[in-house]
């Protein structure tokens, strides 16, 4: 949600989102430099001993001015994206290499809840976060009951601040055990559609494309705006501003699709993420506008909606040849070519149309992986 820091407010903040990229930043570039050093001797760079939290602190004094949690969730998550890279290597998954943070990029820090020091007063509409003696006025009408486990503080490129809650809330679902049949969606990753299943189709946001053409005017605005002026300042805002509305169309669009797709359907059957549609369905697009950022993000959020009625996500591997199969007999179509629409099945004579029979052949893949796991499918 978002809050309204005041002056004062926003020093300690800015103080604290500071002290957590220094630290962050220091730590990184100590490891950069180890590496650098000791990259022939690989037992040496295992066995090295990194400098501590708490030797940064004696080093940057000023640090302990500002919350020291939000320190501690800082080294851990820089340790954190080093595992992951690392274990990207390892599975030749790409993840990143952890980067330098730059105060001209968003800025955020993460706190935690120990001893109740974080409050928030819901009928005054304020928080109260570590370190910070006052309280914050927010702008949001929900409520919760739950504890609060950690909370992460944010401020964007354009100025706003807003905090991210997490809570930990117990919930008494029981997974459903019968499933009906028409209960049932199974949906194709397509290029032009996004998910294409049989009886209906779940659209790309048609409103990228009119983004784009906007982004790249408040682009141009900018590089004409002399440097180091107020009217490139003011440019640069514009056009910050405007990303971020795009973000938050996108986040929109994957909450309101993954809503509609748990609400409708008790299971949703998807092929395993098929890269190369993603990029047919990306391609023509700028970065910003594009969706590949959320493709992985849509999956968890419409995983943890099914999981949240009882429902379930059933993904179908990728290498399960579902557009090649013909869903009347089983025939295998071998050369069956990615430009072939339609095509007649040489032994049952039946007629396809590639996306539907695509769609039939994944649900019954899917239906089949989903009584595996124990589920009854009524028809
Ligand atoms: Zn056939």
């Amino acid at each position: 949600m978002r809050i309204y820091p005041t002056g004062v407010q926003k020093e300690m903040l800015k103080k604290t989102f500071g002290c957590c990229r220094l630290l962050w930043n220091q730590m990184l570039a100590e490891r950069n430099g180890v590496y650098q050093l000791l990259k022939e001797n690989s037992e040496a760079l295992r066995e090295h001993k990194y400098k501590t939290e708490k030797e940064y602190k004696m080093e940057f004094k000023f640090m302990k001015e500002v919350d020291s949690k939000a320190l501690q969730s800082t080294t851990r998550h820089l340790l954190e994206a080093f595992n992951n890279f690392f274990k990207g290597l390892k599975e030749t998954r790409k993840v990143g290499y952890p980067k330098f943070k730059s105060k001209r990029n968003k800025q955020s820090y993460t706190t935690y809840n120990i001893n109740a020091n974080i409050k928030i007063d819901f009928t005054n509409k304020r928080i109260k976060l570590p370190k910070l003696k006052t309280w914050i006025k927010y702008r949001d009408d929900r409520t919760f009951a739950e504890p609060i486990r950690h909370v992460t503080v944010l401020k964007t490129k354009s100025g706003k601040y807003f905090v991210a809650i997490l809570i930990e809330k117990e919930l008494d679902i029981a997974p459903m055990i019968e499933l009906r049949e028409d209960r049932i969606g199974a949906f194709d990753m397509s290029a032009s559609e996004f998910l294409v299943g049989e009886g209906e189709d779940f659209c790309n946001p048609r409103f990228y494309r009119s983004s784009e053409a906007k982004l790249k005017r408040l682009h141009r605005q900018l590089s004409r705006k002399k440097k180091g002026s107020q009217n490139r300042w003011k440019a640069r805002l514009r056009l910050v501003r405007y990303y971020e509305k795009i973000l938050n169309q996108k986040h929109d669009w994957v909450h309101k699709t993954t809503f509609n797709l748990a609400k409708k359907y008790d299971a949703v059957i998807l092929e395993n993420l098929n890269i190369q549609a993603m990029q047919q369905f990306n391609s023509g697009l700028s970065k910003s506008v594009s969706l590949d950022f959320s493709w992985h993000q849509f999956i968890t959020i419409l995983k943890y909606k099914l999981e949240w009625r009882g429902k379930f996500y059933q993904e179908v591997g990728r290498f399960f040849p579902s557009s090649k199969l013909c869903s009347t007999c089983g025939y295998k179509n071998k050369s069956l070519e990615l430009a072939e629409r339609e095509w007649i099945c040489p032994e049952c004579s039946v007629h396809h149309l590639r996306d539907e029979n695509t769609s039939i052949n994944l649900k019954k893949e899917g239906i089949r992986l989903l009584q595996e796991k124990g589920i009854v499918i009524i028809t």
